[in-house]
């Protein structure tokens, strides 16, 4: 079954696990299950890795168990652990949450810090296209990253309100990386976050997390405008229409910014 809808300019696709292997456009950005879903405590996707790898090379998210934070750069999938020490990811583990791209950069613009988060956002927004989002790979030095991760959990799962009281936050750096992340509109909120969210993953590939703030002394961000999201939903999820519900807003707020 495949539910369609287009909320103003972006075009939603709704699918079941079934229907993955459909095939679908190139530059459409893939996301398992909503954010909704995960603030209610859907901590156990039917998605593999492998199956997630297979829609795109580039994204972020999380593991069953809220396991991490999870991050896709260059094809390969990483999570952060509750510490913010990165492994690759078991192709055979499974998601709740992710959205990813296969990453085809449109704009390339260059970042002169010292700049926090709000100044690296305000760059971005100036750099506004058509398109409603926008997937960013953001490679360069950063003076300070801080980030977050979550400890896993165990049945009978509380909200992800709950758990992130429980956060762990730690600071990198000075270290060289690369931020991943995602624009999308505010009207979209509850399918997916709106705004801004980035995870972070040093070059070595040692370390990452959430990131809740920065201090970027100079990179270079690839940003890839999309106006297609194709969404799978996991049995019994309906997509149900995305609206502003105050009390969904803030409940994201409060789980994607504090720290
Ligand atoms: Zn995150």
């Amino acid at each position: 079954m495949i539910e369609e809808s287009t909320i103003r300019s972006l075009h939603v696709e709704a699918m079941r696990h079934e229907d993955l292997h459909a095939g679908h456009d190139d530059h459409a950005l893939f996301q398992a299950s909503t954010v909704s879903a995960l603030l209610d405590g859907a901590y156990e996707g039917d998605l593999t890795f492998a199956e997630l790898a297979g829609e795109g090379d580039t994204g972020i998210g999380t593991l069953n168990g809220l396991d991490g934070e999870m991050i896709a750069i260059d094809g390969r999938f990483f999570r952060a652990d509750v510490e913010g020490s990165l492994n690759e990811i078991d192709p055979d583990e499974r998601t709740p949450f992710a959205v990813v791209s296969r990453f085809s950069p449109d704009r390339e613009l260059p970042v002169t810090g010292p700049m926090d988060l709000a100044g690296l956002e305000e760059l971005l927004d100036g750099d506004r296209a058509e398109a409603p989002v926008a997937v960013f790979r953001i490679d360069g030095r950063f003076g300070s990253v801080k980030a977050r991760s979550v400890p896993r959990q165990h049945p009978p799962y509380r909200s992800l309100g709950e758990v992130v009281a429980d956060q762990n936050v730690f600071e990198f750096g000075p270290v060289d990386g690369s931020l991943i992340g995602f624009r999308f509109p505010a009207w979209v909120e509850g399918v997916e976050i709106g705004g801004y969210h980035f995870h972070f993953v040093d070059r070595a590939l040692t370390r990452g997390g959430h990131v809740l703030d920065l201090s970027i002394d100079s990179g270079v961000a690839l940003v890839q405008h999309s106006d297609d999201l194709h969404i799978e939903l996991p049995p019994g999820l309906e997509l149900g229409s995305p609206d502003l519900a105050a009390s969904t807003h803030e409940a994201i707020s409060r789980v994607e910014h504090r720290g």
